[in-house]
């Protein structure tokens, strides 16, 4: 067995591949880019060593300094984590020279699946069904067309070197086959330095499911069933699960056999993940095949029981694999959500800035389910804009799908995060949509459902009536004990009136605080509704509000907003205030506060860079023309016009980099 790993990678998945190393009692190296000084990855770590410069091309991607990092410090085996070098073949053989191991499938593996054409053609030839379409590179715009024709529309634009939803579109007709071609082409040559694309069908009503494979250097290759990941943004996962609601055990044994297979025939070692797009008749086509640890491995960890850094350790080191096909149990259901440094209210923007506040809730099992947290940041630690936005990944395992989304959605509502923009907000509204919970997907689910983008969940009565309660406890408990005889705050069993105000909304509330030790406990009359009993341990100050409402556990942040107190929950949110009728009779009377107009001005969505500029100054344009395109985070935003308008200025050229709200363009 090694004796000592370097970790090539950094946030969570290097955070989580040391405990691993740590478990097994193999040291470990952590690297590190100037970024990162203070990162926990680091300080989990037992040795470590700076890198370089913050820029990933300057340090996580500088495969002769880690290699030279790896030589220096004595570890004998790397792992790459997933990201960065991890599907480079230059940078396992570079270690193999070295004669460090990579703890990763052999080159050779590596080079056939990370093209996706290559791997396509490998894929048909193994007897993998792969999607219909062009298995070459497309040299044009006008071959773009003409193939698309052959394919019938609709058709996917890809960059044979893609990743990471990048580099693709969608296509449904000649003019949006020329732009696809377009901008996935710019976006594969800036991300990917390899502008090749090819075409096939687009698959309706998708669904993405993958298949886990393990296979070690002794020839044994088993399958570790499925993750389902049709949640998606962008082509990116946002919450996978296992197994999968759409799977038969027929579909899951032919997809396993066809996943073996092909592993088989690349000659594959290590864990590595085939993923396959599944039509509404639950055909299933291969998509590619990921040659490392995949983000979303947790929740295959939670239902096997197995540990695939540890997998992956060993065959690395030569050991036979521990269990056959077999053996392989797949037990309850996991769900994983990944938590974004992303503004969900402003179209999934990044964020960046300090984690003023971190407090995930508590790991391990209570009432029959599991909670697992897998970060790399802690209170205080810094997201920058030079690596991936994800802060961590909360999963749930239950005995079965729905307690597992129970478990999950109140999760959600006890992990208190501050100081960025996150999208708990949005993950808490998708647990609580009765399609999702009803498992009918599609990685369309989220466009379909949310066409507008996410503005909140709209709190049903039910769940309006809860939040007004958690705000009214909230706010008692904030009041200070009675100083003197016209002091607000409840003395037991005296009932009061108060208007809770939620948004412009006023709610009558009558409050009883109920004699109790420990909990604090009320009775409160809600607008009509009978009295519900509300009980809670929560302090003023605390973010989460843990306790009960009418018998029914409820999780829920708090938080001031002036003088105001915000409360979230299940991706809805009020700003609740109360009142003394008298104080909500005047504010009553107050003027509603219009939004500014935003309609004179084209600004940048996102921090970004002005790719070009598709208008010249007194130029008419219509809903839906082409204005501008920013690039952010490696990706091509096309910035459209919302209405017909006349462009009157110009402020940005192609080329600026433009902060968040910069007015690139005003309209007369
Ligand atoms: P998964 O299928 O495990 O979710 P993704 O394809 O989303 O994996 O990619 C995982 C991580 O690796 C992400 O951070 C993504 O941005 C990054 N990534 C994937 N492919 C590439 C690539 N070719 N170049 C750079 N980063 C990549
Ligand atoms: P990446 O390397 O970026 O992960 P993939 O080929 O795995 O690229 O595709 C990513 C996602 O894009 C898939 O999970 C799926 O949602 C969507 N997608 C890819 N190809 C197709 C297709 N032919 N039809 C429908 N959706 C597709
Ligand atoms: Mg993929």
């Amino acid at each position: 067995m090694f004796k000592k790993i370097l970790v090539a990678n950094r946030g969570e998945i290097a955070c989580r591949v040391i405990r691993t190393a740590r478990r097994m009692g193999i040291g470990t190296v952590a690297i590190y880019s100037d970024a990162d000084r203070n990162a926990l990855h680091v300080e989990l770590a037992d040795e470590t060593v700076a890198i370089g410069p913050p820029p990933a091309a300057e340090s996580y991607l500088f495969i002769a300094r880690i290699v030279e990092a790896a030589r220096a410090t004595g570890a004998d085996a790397v792992h790459p984590g997933y990201g960065f070098l991890s599907e480079n073949a230059g940078f396992a053989r570079a270690l193999a020279a070295a004669g460090i191991a990579f703890i990763g499938p052999p080159p050779e593996a590596i080079e056939a699946m990370g093209d996706k054409i290559a791997s396509k053609m490998l894929a048909a030839k193994a007897g993998v069904a792969t999607v219909p379409g062009h298995l070459g590179v497309v040299a044009d715009e006008d071959a773009a067309v003409k193939i698309a024709a052959g394919i019938g529309y609709p058709v996917m634009v890809k960059a044979s070197a893609g990743g990471g939803g990048k580099g693709m579109r969608v296509a449904f007709d000649d003019a949006s086959v020329r732009e696809g071609f377009r901008l996935a082409r710019s976006e594969a040559r800036s991300s990917f330095g390899d502008d090749r694309l090819f075409l096939e069908k687009f698959i309706e009503e998708p669904r993405h499911i993958e298949i886990q494979v393990l296979a070690d250097a002794h020839g044994a290759c088993i399958h570790l069933g499925e993750r389902e990941c049709s949640i998606q943004r962008r082509n990116q996962k946002v919450v996978e699960e296992a197994p999968s609601a759409f799977l038969d055990p027929k579909t899951r044994g032919a997809m396993g056999a066809e996943a073996v297979a092909l592993a088989r025939a690349v000659g594959y070692q290590s864990a590595g993940t085939v993923e396959f797009i599944v039509d509404r008749d639950r055909n299933f086509y291969f998509l590619e095949m990921n040659t490392r640890l995949q983000v979303e491995h947790p929740v295959t960890e939670l239902v096997t029981g197995l540990d695939l850094v540890e997998e992956m350790i060993r065959i690395a080191a030569g050991e036979k694999l521990r269990l056959v096909q077999d053996e392989v149990r797949l037990e309850g259901w996991a769900v994983e959500a990944r938590i974004y440094a992303e503004d969900p209210f402003r179209e999934f923007l990044p964020s960046i800035g300090r984690l003023t506040r971190y407090r995930p809730p508590a790991e391990g099992k209570t009432d029959g389910a599991t909670i697992r947290i897998d970060s790399g940041v802690v209170e205080g630690s810094e997201i920058s804009l030079y690596y991936d936005p994800m802060i961590a990944k909360l999963c749930t395992h239950a005995q079965d799908r729905n307690a597992a989304i129970d478990a999950m959605a109140d999760a959600l509502d006890a992990f208190a995060l501050d100081g960025i923009r996150h999208n708990i907000p949005f993950l808490g509204a998708l647990m609580a949509h009765p399609r999702w919970r009803e498992g009918r997907l599609s990685t369309a689910f989220i466009a379909e459902e949310f066409p507008g983008g996410f503005h909140g969940a709209e709190p049903e009565i039910a769940e309006r009536t809860i939040l007004a309660a958690v705000a009214t406890s909230a706010e008692l408990l904030a009041m200070r004990p009675p100083r003197s005889a016209k002091a607000t705050a409840l003395t037991p069993e005296a009932a009061r009136s108060f208007v809770v105000a939620l948004g412009r909304e006023q709610v009558p509330v009558r409050a009883t605080r109920l004699a109790s030790d420990g909990a604090a406990s009320f009775d409160l009359g809600v607008g009509d509704a009978p009295a519900l009993r509300v009980e809670t341990e929560w302090r003023p100050g605390e973010p989460t509000w843990r306790g009960s409402v009418d018998g029914e556990r409820v999780v829920a942040q708090v938080g001031r907003e002036g003088s105001a107190l915000k409360v979230a929950r299940r991706g809805a949110s009020v700003i609740a205030r109360l009142m003394t009728p008298r104080a909500a009779a005047l504010a009553a009377l107050m003027p509603e506060e219009k939004p500014p107009d935003t309609s004179k001005v084209l600004r940048c969505p996102m921090p970004g860079l002005v790719v070009s500029i598709a208008v010249v100054e007194g130029q008419k344009v219509a809903a839906g023309d082409t204005l501008a395109i920013v690039e952010a985070m490696k990706m091509e935003n096309v910035l459209r016009a919302e209405r017909s308008a006349t462009v009157a200025r110009i402020l940005a050229r192609p080329g600026d980099s433009l902060a968040v709200d910069a007015i690139i363009l005003e309209f007369s």
